[in-house]
């Protein structure tokens, strides 16, 4: 499921930052609950704003939104609800408090939504793993699916993450008597508000156990060597990242994992210079193809492909193979190759040819 942010916020793809901030305030205006609007609306305009209104993200979401969902990318992606496309972990919806307090005066937190789970919820998400991946200049043109071996916390399966040691016995949590939330109070602009927030004894179980858990001492999760899949988009690029949802740490005490992003790198290739989606190669040919004329084999990144050389063609011609660059991501077509003739011109030649060119008189 991908969310067009665009249209939610009213706005075209190149709107810039500017107009982005000014359609998001517009909207948020409008949908705001605590002026009779619709709360989903106000939500989805939120979440729009983030994305869009983070470089990063935007540039992330104009990448591979439509890509997931067309399924081009399936497979290891998006673990978590909405997997790449959306962004919305709809468990873990992120408030943004800048533009808010910004827009309402400054009250310093946020209550509504979720209640006051929602900032304890944040804290306690797990954290987020960046890792690096270099790909050959064809492996990224053409997609491909990578193995991934690295550590991570991940939830113990002695205590499945509730940190008591199995069979122990299980006491009701003094702290928030059992509720796993409590309340705090917090000073606004509007006033004081009592905030329930996730009780921080029991980590919003209830239950405190006698004793902890012999393999990861309580904490529920413990670091461990995992193997995942992913498959890896045909046309990615240089400096591209991929986002692969709740595949980042476990949280502490049943708390959602955090994401994993994958931050791609590309090793140059002799034969190939990307932009873009469009490849730029050289071809050498001799003086008699140039001046006569000939068909030629092209390297693309697709194979070879012929290519007529018209009789007289200069040297530093460049020709479009259109269609023969790199396939977009979005699956949008192929882009086109660029293919620069270069004319070898002879260094070594006898006497016999050096009497003909002479008396040729080029
Ligand atoms: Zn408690
Ligand atoms: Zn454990």
């Amino acid at each position: 499921m991908s969310k067009d942010y665009y249209a939610i916020l009213g706005i075209d793809k190149n709107a810039s930052p500017e107009e982005i901030k000014k359609a998001f305030r517009k909207k948020a205006h409008e949908y705001h609950p605590d002026k009779g609007g619709d709360a989903e609306k106000f939500k989805e305009v939120n979440e729009a704003n983030q994305v869009l209104g983070n470089p990063e993200k935007k540039k992330q979401y104009d990448q591979f939104g439509s890509a997931f969902q067309n399924g081009q990318a399936g497979g290891g992606f998006g673990a978590g609800a909405g997997g790449f496309s959306g962004f919305q972990n709809t468990g873990d919806f992120n408030m943004n408090f800048e533009d808010l307090g910004d827009m309402f005066g400054g009250f310093g937190d946020i209550f509504g939504f979720n209640g006051g789970r929602q900032s304890s919820h944040q804290k306690n998400r797990g954290r987020d793993l960046e890792m690096p991946i270099t790909l050959d200049f064809l492996e990224a043109a053409h997609g491909l699916e990578k193995e991934l071996i690295f550590n991570k916390n991940v939830i113990c399966a002695h205590c499945q993450g509730n940190g008591a040691e199995p069979g122990s016995k299980i006491d009701t949590c003094k702290t928030c008597r059992g509720s796993g939330q409590v309340t705090r109070l917090q000073r606004t602009i509007l006033g004081n508000i009592q905030a329930q927030t996730t009780c921080p004894d029991c980590g919003g179980e209830g239950k405190i156990y006698s004793k902890k858990c012999s393999v990861c001492r309580g904490s529920g999760i413990h670091n461990e060597q995992v193997k995942i899949k992913v498959k890896i988009p045909a046309g990615i690029n240089d400096g591209e990242s991929i986002r692969l949802s709740g595949q980042g740490e476990a949280g502490p005490q049943g708390s959602p994992a955090g994401d994993l992003y994958l931050r791609l790198r590309l090793r140059a290739n002799q034969k190939f210079r990307r932009q873009n989606y469009d490849v730029y190669t050289e071809e050498t040919i001799s003086v008699s193809q140039a001046i006569l004329g000939d068909k030629i084999d092209v390297e693309t990144v697709n194979g070879l492909v012929k290519l007529k050389i018209p009789a007289g063609t200069q040297a530093g011609t460049v020709f479009k193979l259109r269609g023969k660059g790199i396939s977009r991501l979005h699956n949008n077509g192929l882009g086109d190759q660029f293919t620069k003739i270069i004319v070898k011109i002879p260094t070594k030649l006898d006497k016999k040819q050096k009497q003909l060119l002479a008396e040729l008189n080029l």
